[in-house]
């Protein structure tokens, strides 16, 4: 029997908000790493679905949906003040009014991802509006406005999450190499001062799974690693990404944001149709989707030196995301008919056959032209280290576990991003779990391995240019 490490005692009630792929995988995380009274875990969950799950692992199961009504009345009947810890792993429930909640009932609360109330994804018309600049903007100025207090987590799973701490070893491996050993950045400040010094231009978040299953995707199905509702909703968007002071052009279709950090821009298209040529370690070269996500913005804006809409430095940053080749035939099937698949389907732990999910980031533009850092975790891995996930869930609820032990170690930091945290301690808690974690550098840039025969806009004079990266 394993002698599970222990991160402490939480007294109270923990509350997990949604019990979907990502709920699924993470208690039982919770249950190997903390101590608390097994019989007041609550579970927030519409459907029945993992109903006899929850049941075998004595699990209370609230089979409601949390709406702006109702939030107030069910968590207030839940947590006492002080006690507990909210996980909230939900599509559809906003984490800005379940955070302000928490906070005020001095509850540890996180989130993966920063979630509006259903609806908002597809009926706001205004485009600026449904980027994440604009809901990220919202946890800010909450931040802000109530700086310290009871801790709150914002946007904690893989990514955004996780790549913001290997966006930070991945800096400190890249100083060592260009000799130099000592960098111990302490304050953001100094962070976003070594970026610049090493002469990083920008970041992509550059992921491929590899996850398959022996049967075929079936016409009418969407089929992914992690949540459908999830990565259409965000697939949906416009892409986003944070805009580098290196860039020299400007997207057509691009806008700035007037107000706030001014880190990112967005563009009007939806980013799962928007492509982008990046690199990841088994592939070598590949296409990437520029879906918007948290971390885009966050790490463009922690990085930042100067302020507003032309600072001093600072670095382009977005996704560049292959999901499992399923979800990838899901999409063309998506946006090609126009209409979202009636059928969900999240490839589980039993039926997958093989593959990887490969989450790294990759920084370039720099004297050895770009690094890439990252989790390389295995199906088989994943199974062995934890039950009810795939390696994509894996990579996230450790990153959830590891964010709720930094909260408990840091009980009154307020609203916090992953770019906040001690990187160093949430990776010691998660590597465990993440597989072989690697450094590669490569001679890639995103001029090479392109097809010449036909004439492209591109910037011959800096290949990290976004224009090079953006494909046509
Ligand atoms: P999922 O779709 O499998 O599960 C979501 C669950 O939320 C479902 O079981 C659903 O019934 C429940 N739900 C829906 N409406 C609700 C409501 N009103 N009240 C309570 N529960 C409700 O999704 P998942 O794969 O488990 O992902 C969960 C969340 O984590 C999503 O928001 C997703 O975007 C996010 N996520 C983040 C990362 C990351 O790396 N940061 C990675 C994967 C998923």
């Amino acid at each position: 029997m394993t002698d599970w490490q222990d991160y402490g005692h939480i007294d109270g009630t923990i509350v997990m908000i949604g019990f979907g792929s990502i709920g699924r995988g993470t208690l039982p995380l919770i249950e190997r790493h903390f101590e608390y009274d097994a019989r007041k875990l609550t579970v927030i969950e519409p459907t029945d679905t993992h109903h006899t799950y929850l049941a075998q692992h004595g699990a209370r199961h609230l089979r409601v949906a949390l709406t702006a009504d109702n939030y107030r009345e069910v968590l207030g009947g839940l947590f006492e003040r002080g006690k507990g810890f909210c996980v909230n792993l939900s599509v559809d429930v906003s984490s800005l009014d379940i955070m302000r909640f928490c906070r005020e009932m001095d509850v540890p609360y996180i989130d993966t991802v920063t979630e509006p109330w259903a609806g908002y994804y597809f009926d706001t018309e205004d485009n600026a509006q449904r980027t994440n600049y604009a809901l990220r903007e919202t946890v800010r100025a909450e931040a802000r406005a109530n700086p310290g207090g009871s801790t709150a987590v914002s946007c904690c799973g893989a990514n955004p999450g996780m790549v913001s701490w290997f966006v930070k070893e991945a800096l400190l491996t890249l100083a060592r190499d260009l000799g130099e050993p000592d960098a111990t950045p302490a304050t953001r400040e100094d962070w976003a001062a070594l970026m610049q010094r090493l002469g990083v231009k920008g970041v992509h978040i550059a992921e491929r799974d590899t996850q398959k299953s022996s049967r075929p995707k079936k016409l009418g199905t969407f089929v992914n690693t992690w949540s459908v509702e999830g990565f259409i909703a965000e697939g949906f968007q416009p892409a986003e990404l944070g805009w580098g002071s290196h860039e020299r052009w400007f997207p057509d279709n691009a806008h700035r944001h007037a107000k706030g950090c001014q880190a990112a821009i967005w563009i009007e298209r939806p980013g799962a149709i928007t492509r982008v040529h990046s690199w990841c370690p088994t592939p070598g070269p590949q296409y990437g989707f520029l879906v918007t996500h948290n971390e885009a913005i966050s790490i463009s804006d922690y990085y930042t030196v100067g302020s507003g809409v032309a600072p001093e430095y600072r670095p382009t940053c977005h996704y560049a995301y292959h999901p499992c080749d399923d979800a990838v035939l899901s999409l063309h099937e998506c946006f090609g008919s126009g209409k979202i698949q009636e059928k969900h389907h999240i490839l589980d732990e039993h039926e997958i056959t093989g593959g990887i999910d490969e989450l790294g980031v990759l920084l370039y533009g720099h004297q050895k032209n770009a690094l890439w850092f990252g989790s390389r975790l295995s199906i088989e891995e994943a199974r062995d280290l934890a039950p009810y996930q795939n390696a994509t869930g894996l990579q996230v609820t450790s990153a959830v576990l590891a964010g709720m032990v930094w909260a408990l170690e840091n009980p009154r930091a307020g609203i916090v991003e992953a770019d906040e945290m001690d990187h160093a301690r949430c990776l010691e808690v998660q590597r465990r779990y993440l597989g072989p974690v690697e450094v590669h550098y490569t001679d890639w840039t995103p001029l090479s391995n392109r097809w010449t025969q036909f004439a492209e806009d591109i910037d011959e004079s800096d290949p990290w240019q976004f224009r090079n990266v953006l494909a046509t």
